[in-house]
């Protein structure tokens, strides 16, 4: 299964060139795990047996761009979006500072905070993760290339 972005450049199903009913997805403006997405993603590991979770970042994702600006200029942002920004702050602060391309660092970042958030999800992630009947990773698609490259 995929935890992916909602960005309409970044289908799963295209990416990884499947078809109808092989990935189960939940997509979220900048990839995080938040109740509702737990809850499909628990479901795929507990009634469907999804062997595998891939947490998928994007190169140039915007969700997490629009997140950097708002930590660093601490912008004003309409309607629910800093609800967003709050869920994709934590991995922007983990690459304060930190050398080469802020933006791609923090996407990067991101996939794989939200891929060990999700690993240690009780009661089901984590008893499966424990048990080896899943297994949780991250990675980034990049736009240009194509090429998705795993993050540790
Ligand atoms: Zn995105």
């Amino acid at each position: 299964m995929i935890l992916g972005c909602a960005d309409s450049r970044v289908p799963p199903e295209i990416i990884f060139d499947q078809n109808r009913g092989e990935l189960f997805v939940v997509r979220v403006a900048g990839n995080f795990i938040e109740e509702d997405g737990l809850a499909s993603i628990e479901y795929a590991v507990e009634i469907l047996g999804s062997p595998l979770i891939v947490v998928l970042g994007h190169s140039g994702c915007g969700a997490v761009d629009a997140t950097i600006k708002y930590v660093k200029e601490d912008a004003q942002l309409p309607g629910h979006l800093p609800q967003l920004v709050q869920s994709i702050k934590p991995a922007v602060e983990l690459v304060r500072g930190k050398p080469g391309d802020v933006l791609a660092n923090a996407i990067a970042a991101n996939a794989a905070y939200n891929a060990r958030k999700l690993a240690a999800a009780t009661p089901i992630v984590s008893k499966a993760v424990a048990d080896g009947r899943v297994k949780v990773v991250s990675a980034v698609y990049d736009l240009k290339s194509g090429r998705v490259e795993m993050v540790d």
